[in-house]
């Protein structure tokens, strides 16, 4: 099973990866650059280097990259959209170097315009940034809770979304069981709810979890992440999500309010859940 946290790559990628297989994960997830905005860190080739072992040696991954949160591939402003796509493009680079699997992005917000001049805008920029994804990469989008004027906030726009857009071999979906419960999925009925999926969307599209409680109730449409069990959807409601065959075999992140401590417990946690149910040994 693949399952981790969400690792800073402060100290590089190699601490990175260190840090995260002494909480026992085999995957993680790191933001491209500074998620805020401002420059990409250099790639040192000892860091690559030591990563590469590192993977190789404890078979860790795939993992994955989440480019920042200032990106808005839908905004009004043309300028906004190019430096959304330029990074992104240049990220695709950064990334296979580094050996990420997934790259996943926020579908942003339309500012006003409304949701079908957003959803244009977004394909008009996806056909510009799919051409540039490297082989063994994928683009994901998340699916968002919905606030305000956010793109992405149900199943049936992201489809709609890779419906539209030229090429979508190299797209996919990365579900946030935050997300999906605030804009009004009841992820704890997670075999009710991938049976919705699954007639909504393709579900071979879904590529990576974040799993992350909710702080706020069933359709608030507020994006407030709680730790695994204290929040709204709670210990049995990840139950049912971590023991359904439909999650066996992508990255699961945790993007829980915790430090590493923390997040090994978390991990802890749910593996003896997987061994309770025979998942794992
Ligand atoms: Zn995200």
């Amino acid at each position: 099973m693949l399952i981790g946290a969400h690792m800073s790559i402060g100290k590089g990628l190699s601490k990175a990866i260190e840090a995260a297989l002494n909480i026992h994960s085999t995957t993680m997830q790191i933001f491209t650059r500074n998620p805020r905005g401002g420059k990409a860190k250099k790639i040192e080739i000892k860091d690559m280097e030591d990563s590469r072992r590192l993977i190789i040696e404890n078979n860790f991954g795939p993992w994955v990259a989440h480019a920042p949160y200032t990106i808005n591939l839908c905004s009004a402003k043309p300028d906004i959209r190019e430096f959304g796509i330029n990074t992104i493009i240049e990220d695709f680079t950064r990334m296979k170097t580094m050996g990420a699997r997934f790259l996943v992005i926020h579908s942003g917000s339309h500012g006003g315009q409304g949701q079908v001049r957003g959803e244009e805008l977004m394909v008009e920029s996806l056909n510009r940034l799919l051409p540039h994804c490297p082989d063994n990469m994928f683009l994901l989008i998340e699916l968002m809770a919905g606030q305000g004027t956010e793109l992405g906030g149900s199943l049936e726009q992201v489809q709609r979304i890779m419906d539209k857009v030229e090429d979508n071999k190299k797209l996919g979906v990365c579900l946030d069981t935050c997300h999906l419960f605030a804009a009004g999925y009841d992820v704890r009925r997670w075999d009710n709810f991938w049976h919705e999926l699954s007639n909504m969307i393709d579900k071979n599209k879904v590529k990576v979890l974040h799993l992350n409680d909710s702080k706020f109730p069933l359709g608030s449409k507020k994006d407030r992440h709680s730790s695994i069990g204290q929040g709204e959807i709670g210990v049995e409601g990840f139950k049912e999500i971590l023991l359904h065959p439909s999650i066996q075999n992508m990255p699961i992140i945790l993007e829980t309010p915790n430090d590493l401590a923390g997040w090994g417990e978390e991990i802890k946690m749910i593996r003896n859940w997987w061994k309770e149910a025979g998942i794992i040994d």
